[in-house]
């Protein structure tokens, strides 16, 4: 049985607010295997960026996390901010979602790489280091670009330059939010292809958080989908898009656009008052009184597919 490289289990995220506690992820367990692409999906606010910026411990101060997040043989919960830098861009490192603001606009793109390989251990020569990297993801004049500012770049290069700032460093684990938010078509294509590259070189595990479902049905091995915090359907990607079985995955892909953009009914819930049982119940159109009262068990309804959902919950 392989190891997994990267462990939630029974991961919760709370943050208090002026209105009481909001818990952002509800009780998340879940296994990254080494040299997989990962994809977490959802809407805004279902808590996949919380739970991966969880293994990372980049929550604000504030928030309170409960359960385990382990990692090799580390528990990162248990580390001090000193052993977490050692943690952070040298084993997992995260690849932002705004490249507009991640990058300072004042240094040249050289400087800003040549930081990001600082800790890579016997480098002699840095700077063809890089420029294989910009030729990985498909740059075509790497010296050129090593010496443009950030403002000279767009938003798809600016998007695989932080790919590559996260890469280089040769982590084990990358963990990239929203990689293609804002991009057209075009550039989204370029930092797919760029993440592909990237894990097929270098083997690492990529942990892929996106509310892009053409980029997860084209990028990722397996699935999860997340609703309000808590983890509702988990697959590989093929099995996944070809039949959802949570109702709620099942709404997802009829809302894209190739599916004839079928608009879900309702809205997602306010986290500080989440409808009791199925958290899903007040939008989905197989609610019935249990699904009100009680929460469906999490359900492997073949080998490794899982699901939260009373109409599979017979089907152990
Ligand atoms: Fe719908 Fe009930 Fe399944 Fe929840 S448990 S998704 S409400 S059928």
């Amino acid at each position: 049985m392989m190891k997994p490289l990267l462990s939630f289990e029974h991961v919760s995220c709370y943050f208090p607010t002026s209105f009481g506690e909001l818990q952002a992820v509800r009780d998340v367990s879940l296994d990254l295997y080494e040299g997989e692409i990962f994809g977490l999906i959802g809407e805004t606010g279902s808590g996949k960026s919380v739970l991966g910026l969880t293994a990372l411990q980049l929550l604000p101060e504030n928030a309170r996390v409960t359960g385990e997040v382990r990692f090799e043989s580390k528990s990162l919960l248990q580390l001090s901010e000193k052993e977490m830098r050692h943690v952070r861009g040298k084993e997992i490192a995260l690849i932002p979602q705004n490249p507009a603001s991640s990058l300072n606009p004042v240094l040249k793109i050289r400087t800003q790489l040549r930081e990001a390989v600082r800790h890579v251990k016997g480098l002699k020569d840095k700077e063809g280091y890089l420029v294989s990297w910009l030729q990985a993801v498909s740059f075509p004049y790497p010296f050129k670009l090593l010496h443009s500012y950030p403002f000279q770049l767009s938003g798809g290069m600016k998007q695989r330059i932080l790919t590559i700032m996260g890469a280089a460093g040769q982590p084990k684990l990358l963990i990239a939010d929203e990689p293609t938010k804002g991009l057209d078509a075009l550039a989204r294509h370029d930092v797919v292809e760029a993440l592909r590259n990237i894990c097929r070189q270098t083997g690492a595990t990529l942990l892929v958080i996106t509310h892009d479902l053409h980029v997860a049905q084209t990028l990722c091995n397996r699935i999860g989908v997340m609703y309000a915090g808590r983890l509702v359907e988990r697959n590989d990607a093929d099995s996944l898009f070809a039949t959802p079985r949570h109702p709620y995955t099942e709404a997802l892909l009829l809302a894209r656009p190739t599916a004839g953009m079928n608009p879900m009914a309702g809205s997602s819930p306010n986290l500080l008052q989440v409808p009791s049982g199925c958290t899903f119940h007040p939008r989905c159109p197989y609610a019935s009184e249990k699904c009100i009262e009680e929460l469906p068990p999490w359900t492997e309804y073949e080998r490794e597919k899982y699901v939260r959902c009373f109409l599979y919950a017979s089907c152990t």
